[in-house]
């Protein structure tokens, strides 16, 4: 195993530093390591419950300050922030890479999420956030005013896989709402959330409004959820069901992006050029962050009547792939997160092949790589009763399966629990269309395998059945972090009988102008 140049930014001052604000009064760490090489980078301070509800009033008094800032003030620091982020892009880069072992490519472009988010939301939230007046039941004298406030304190619980998105991007539209914000990191993947939050204070948030508590999820998650006024989750759909019914109970507001087992549906009349763009697109939808992300591809249905063209042009690719633990842009697939979630993956493949399926390429752990490397694998004879066929697998595998009509491949995609992600690949992007509306999804990427519907910020991006409660970005992935309150005028007292009206001409007069409102579409 060659032992990967670690950057000069991660010194030891440094990472102390960043993990000096996690609170710990019992003194407990955790060993964060460098992926690559299994080696201790800093002792992460775990959090008790006493140290959760200490986080939680300081994170309520800065809040109640911050929601009184005018909201142009607040969306100043996220304009600094914006640039702050994409100056120390490559720093982010170097914790990200050695708290995941993912790739630089991954790494780099996950730094770019946080500032994609703030650049949507500084244009639009001033426009969400606003007062909107309508008109009330009785028109002229009466108006009802919509009113957003934020809810107080949010709770975000973030994954692993993209520790530096999911930990600040949820946060952003949550803090410029008016809200605080208390996240808890997973412990293997604390240092670039960290360091986000370091680099928004230096924009001018307020200190105490953005809290970091640490520790195991069933440790935290408890008092974590009874203090919070909202929760977002963002992790596995059986850790998503134990929060979404805690939250219930509390009777507070949750958002769960779960898991997925995502399906490609390849159409019959792709050219040579949509056959080159697929490969790539397929490629890396199947095994880019190695495998490990919500909306990556495990399933991929190819026609009967181009199956072996486009798998062996597939397969090519796949085991051409450069694997490897390096912090610059040589490898295109790095490593999984820890040997216990390599030993998760192995299992699935073992249990497919002694089930009968075959491995096209890859099916290994390479230990002479690192500790927790597994090779790009393209498996063929999946069926429902293997983990791979039915279960979420989050690592460099995927199933190539054959279809012979629409109505099967459509039928096939859609034999899943889960609906998080789709993609359907034709020349004819109407037909292509017209399937992607058959895919029972919450997203659906048409000539592409995933990143156009994430980027796509404008619009709720969420999933269905056990993929997911709500929706992250979009106006809805701002207005879930507040309350609405209905604040209405009534200038003179018309509504009811007048003194002294006959009762029965109070309703007639009632029901006939219920009609001519209808007829004036007045409401
Ligand atoms: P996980 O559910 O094991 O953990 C997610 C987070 O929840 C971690 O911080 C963990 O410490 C915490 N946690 C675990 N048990 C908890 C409990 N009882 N109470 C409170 N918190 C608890 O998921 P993971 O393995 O870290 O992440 C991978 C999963 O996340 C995959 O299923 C992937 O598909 C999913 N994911 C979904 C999205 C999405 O947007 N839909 C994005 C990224 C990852």
């Amino acid at each position: 195993m060659t032992t990967p140049t670690r950057p000069a930014t991660l010194t030891d001052e440094f990472l102390e530093g960043l993990v000096a604000r996690v609170p710990g009064s019992t003194g407990a760490t955790w060993k964060l390591t460098e992926v690559y090489t299994g080696e201790v980078l800093v002792e992460l301070p775990q959090s008790t419950p006493a140290d959760i509800e200490r986080a939680f009033q300081e994170a309520r008094a800065a809040q109640r300050l911050w929601a009184q800032w005018p909201l142009r003030k607040r969306l100043e620091v996220f304009e600094r922030a914006h640039t702050l982020m994409v100056d120390n892009a490559l720093t982010t880069a170097d914790l990200l890479q050695a708290e995941s072992g993912k790739n630089r490519r991954m790494a780099v472009e996950e730094t770019c999420d946080p500032p994609m988010v703030i650049s949507h939301y500084l244009k639009r939230a001033p426009k969400v956030l606003a007062p909107k007046k309508h008109g009330g039941p009785v028109p002229f004298v009466s108006t009802s005013t919509e009113v957003h406030v934020p809810k107080g304190v949010v709770g975000i619980i973030a994954p692993w896989n993209f520790p530096f998105a999911t930990g600040l991007s949820d946060a952003i539209p949550a803090l410029m709402a008016g809200n605080a914000v208390v996240v808890k990191p997973d412990n293997k993947t604390a240092l670039s959330p960290l360091f986000g939050i370091s680099l928004l204070e230096q924009a001018g948030l307020p200190k105490g409004l953005f809290q970091v508590v640490c520790g195991e999820g069933p440790d935290v998650g408890p008092t974590l959820i009874d203090n919070a006024d909202y929760i977002m989750f963002t992790g596995s759909t059986a850790t998503g069901r134990v929060i979404g019914e805690r939250a219930g109970r509390n009777l507070i507001g949750c958002c769960l992006e779960l898991g997925g087992k995502n399906p490609m549906i390849v159409l019959d009349d792709l050219d040579a050029t949509g056959v080159e763009e697929w490969v790539e697109s397929a490629t890396f939808g199947a095994f880019g962050n190695t495998g490990q992300i919500c909306m990556h591809i495990e399933r991929i249905y190819l026609p009967e009547s181009r199956y072996d063209e486009l798998r062996d042009a597939f397969v090519k690719r796949a085991s051409s792939l450069r694997i490897g633990a390096s912090y610059d842009f040589g490898p295109e697939i790095g490593s999984l997160v820890s040997p216990d979630h390599r030993d998760r993956v192995a299992s699935h493949v073992e249990d497919a092949v002694a089930k009968g399926a075959t491995v096209l390429t890859g099916g290994r752990a390479r230990p002479d790589l690192g500790p927790a490397f597994f090779e790009p694998t393209v498996l063929e004879g999946v069926t429902k009763d293997m983990l791979a066929g039915h279960t979420e697998t989050f690592g460099p595998v995927v199933g190539l399966y054959r279809y012979r009509s629409i109505d099967e491949a459509v039928r096939l995609a859609n034999d899943t629990d889960y609906g998080l992600n789709a993609s359907v690949w034709g020349n004819d992007l109407a037909r292509a269309e017209a399937i992607a509306a058959r895919i029972e999804s919450g997203n659906v990427n048409i000539n592409d395998a995933l990143a156009t519907a994430y980027a796509s910020k404008a619009t709720p991006s969420g999933g269905v059945k056990t993929s997911g409660v709500g929706a992250r970005h979009g106006d809805q992935g701002l207005l879930k972090y507040t309350d609405v309150k209905n604040v209405a005028t009534l200038k003179k007292q018309v509504l009811g009988a007048r003194p002294g009206q006959d009762y029965d001409a109070y309703v007639k007069q009632m029901l006939q102008s219920l009609k001519l409102m209808r007829r004036l579409r007045v409401r």
